[in-house]
């Protein structure tokens, strides 16, 4: 808590040249935790200068010390599991008993899994007379949402670390804490001053610097389409690199012959999980019209299962913040001026609740695919229950999408499932129920993004290639 007034710069908590800030809001009772300096454009100048100048020691470093200071910053994750825990559930939403297995410890074992591959700036292959490797692409700028803050925090900094880089990292303005335990981690576990520099602040100020800085060699980017292709405009005169990890509106085709309950209820508590704020949540569930009206009654029955709230039982905190809470009230009476059929939950808070940014769990049924709420990413607990005649058709109603992150598939096995997955445009497939792997590459094909974050392929996005053709000795 200490430190939660200061910004991190060249190894150092430094008071920021801004005297504004950053409330930081618990959205379950709408109360402020703390606050943080909303940084300014000098900032930014100071931070990436030290990255700068730490960037050549940094990245000649031996793989095998980078290998090692991942190791111990997963260990000292691991150490102050609860921490990271109690950051994430306070300032986002997240119920505590489900913010340790789904916010938390997969990026912790993600960081470990970096830690594989810190050797791919020491591999050399040979390609005729010419030798080909890679290095590390340079100081680089991250720009980060709130909805799995530590998740896209370590998709990006683990890989860069791993890949030699520098950064200067701007959390969300609504979730900076957990970044604020991972400085503090970097600091204890010896990194070095200036590869790791934290400028918390707005988008229009701190994000823009960064796209804006001509030491900057490469931003990475979570959050919307809008301010994807906002950053992408910012970022083009200096020809930096741009990763783009942007929304979805991912389709999940249901086959008439699988496990159609087990089928049913996955897609259910994929979207309501994290109160629906999971850019990858199959928000299209595309149903046999054969089994329509069951697939109906199997989703009343597991949404009035739906705890919400904070408490060991709940499966749904609130919305991160008013502004998100607003969006889907919106977004549910759009649904029903379109037509669409409400078939649980509905505007307003759930019953009982007054205080906190709390939906209800609502599904829409008779949906079609040119509404405003199946084409439109909504962010919040609301499913969509699309009615298809056959596999073609469930095929060309889930590629109508100008997205293109994620989608699933259940079957009613493995091989028919995967013939599915190939034909959707999309850079996930979730197969009968498979949970998400952090040794797999994630990210958009079409308006969801550009490149891909975790695994080696996640790594690979942080280095250049070079080429030396060799002559003659
Ligand atoms: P957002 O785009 O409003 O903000 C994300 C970050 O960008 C914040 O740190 C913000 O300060 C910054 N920002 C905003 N405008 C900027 C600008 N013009 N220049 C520089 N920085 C700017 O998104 P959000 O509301 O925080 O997050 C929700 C969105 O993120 C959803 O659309 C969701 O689908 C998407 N998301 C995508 C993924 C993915 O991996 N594909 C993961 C999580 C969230």
């Amino acid at each position: 808590m200490a430190n939660h007034n200061k910004i991190y710069v060249d190894g150092r908590w430094t008071a920021s040249s801004s005297s504004a800030w950053l409330e930081v809001i618990n959205p379950a009772n709408e109360s402020p935790i703390t606050r943080v300096p909303a940084g300014s454009a000098a900032d930014v100048a100071l931070a990436v200068e030290a990255a700068a100048r730490a960037f050549d020691t940094w990245a000649n470093t031996p793989a095998s010390e980078r290998r090692a200071l991942l190791l111990r910053i997963a260990d000292l994750m691991q150490a102050r599991r609860g921490d990271l825990i109690r950051a994430v559930s306070e300032s986002m939403g997240c119920p505590l008993h489900i913010a340790g297995w789904l916010q938390v410890d997969g990026p912790i074992a993600a960081m470990r899994l970096f830690a594989e591959h810190t050797g791919i700036t020491e591999e050399t292959a040979e390609h005729g007379h010419s030798l080909v490797w890679r290095e590390a692409v340079g100081v680089c700028g991250f720009i980060n949402p709130w909805n799995y803050p530590l998740h896209q925090f370590v998709g990006k900094v683990g890989a860069a670390l791993a890949a030699g880089c520098t950064m200067v990292v701007k959390p969300s303005e609504q979730t900076p804490l957990q970044d604020y335990l991972m400085a503090e981690i970097f600091h204890e576990a010896g990194l070095p001053a200036g590869v790791f520099n934290l400028v918390p602040g707005r988008g229009t100020e701190v994000g823009r610097a960064l796209c804006e800085h001509p030491l900057v060699d490469m931003l990475s980017f979570t959050g919307s389409t809008r301010a994807g292709i906002e950053i992408a405009k910012a970022c083009a005169p200096t020809v930096k690199r741009v990763t783009q990890e942007l929304g979805g509106k991912s389709p999940y085709i249901i086959t008439e012959d699988c496990d159609f309950t087990a089928a049913v209820r996955y897609g259910v508590d994929d979207v309501m999980i994290n109160s629906g704020q999971t850019c990858t949540a199959l928000t299209r569930m595309l149903v046999p019209q054969s089994r329509y009206d069951e697939a109906l009654d199997i989703i009343r029955t597991r949404v009035a299962e739906i705890e919400v709230g904070m408490g060991e039982n709940a499966f749904m905190g609130p919305l991160s913040s008013a502004r998100q809470w607003q969006q889907v009230q919106d977004y549910i009476r759009i649904g029903l001026e379109e037509g669409a059929t409400l078939v649980c939950g509905g505007v307003g808070k759930p019953d009982g609740i007054a205080e906190g940014y709390f939906a209800r769990p609502t599904v829409f049924a008779h949906v079609t695919n040119d509404m405003r709420i199946a084409r439109e990413e909504i962010f919040g607990p609301v499913l969509c229950v699309i009615a298809y005649d056959d596999l073609d058709q469930a095929v060309a109603i889930a590629n109508d999408t100008p997205y293109g992150l994620s989608s699933g598939v259940y079957a009613k096995d493995q091989q028919q499932a995967l013939k599915i997955a190939r034909r959707i445009r999309a850079g996930l497939c979730f197969v009968n129920g498979g949970e998400f792997n952090y040794r797999a590459p994630f990210g958009g094909y079409k308006q969801s993004g550009n490149g891909r974050e975790f695994s080696h392929h996640g790594v690979e996005e942080f280095t250049e290639i070079k080429s030396a053709q060799l002559g003659a000795p």
